[in-house]
């Protein structure tokens, strides 16, 4: 079956379960941070929808293809899962699908008022939208899609931070070519 009649497929099927949620970010890239929250949803909700913003103003490092063919990868053998991308507002979003619940993931005192702000404004545009909030887990506190990108670019390791897939396309992204390596001198 092509992927994108499994989609529909699968779209189809979560239209007719009740308890959905959906889980909306950037995952630019997805962290074993968003994994945690997502495997944790599951045992409230009997689906999740992971929905990938499409936000370019965002300068997101991988692209939204890139970023659905990554989690679609990580979720292959998770079926109570689903992933796909939205632009726009959530909340138009949210209205195709029969998910009544945003997932947000809260790690410290600094994402709350952001979260709280983003929460307050989509339940002002839409009252059939609750956001429910999940702690990150003590391992994962203090990764960001934001400091794997930083940490990867200078070259150090996030091994154990996100899964191999993506430490394998960080790698791809971040590899400087052959060519100007010789030209400043770093071979030498
Ligand atoms: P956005 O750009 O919408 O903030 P992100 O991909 O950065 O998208 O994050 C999506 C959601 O996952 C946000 O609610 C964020 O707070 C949460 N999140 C990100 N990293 C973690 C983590 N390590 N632990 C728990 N929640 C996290």
């Amino acid at each position: 079956m092509r992927r994108c009649e499994m989609v529909r497929n699968k779209k189809e099927e979560f239209k007719n379960t009740a308890n959905v949620a959906i889980y909306p970010g950037s995952f630019d890239p997805i962290t074993y941070g968003h994994i945690d929250i997502v495997e944790r949803a599951l045992v409230i909700f009997d689906k999740v929808i992971i929905a990938i913003a499409e936000n370019e103003e965002k300068r997101p490092l991988f692209s939204v293809e890139e970023r659905l063919q990554m989690v679609e990868e990580i979720f292959k053998d998770t079926p109570n899962v689903i992933v796909d991308s939205f632009k726009g507002l959530l909340v138009n979003y949210v209205a195709k699908t029969n998910a009544k619940v945003s997932l947000r993931g809260l790690r410290a005192t600094s994402d709350f008022e952001y979260e709280f702000h983003m929460a307050s404004m989509n339940r002002s545009l839409s009252t059939q939208l609750d956001t429910l909030f999940m702690m990150t887990s003590k391992d994962y506190f203090f990764v960001s899609s934001r400091t794997i990108k930083e940490v990867a670019r200078l070259g150090g390791g996030v091994e154990g931070l996100v899964p191999d897939l993506v430490v394998t396309r960080l790698r791809e992204k971040f590899k400087l070519p052959v060519t100007k390596r010789k030209q400043i001198g770093w071979d030498d």
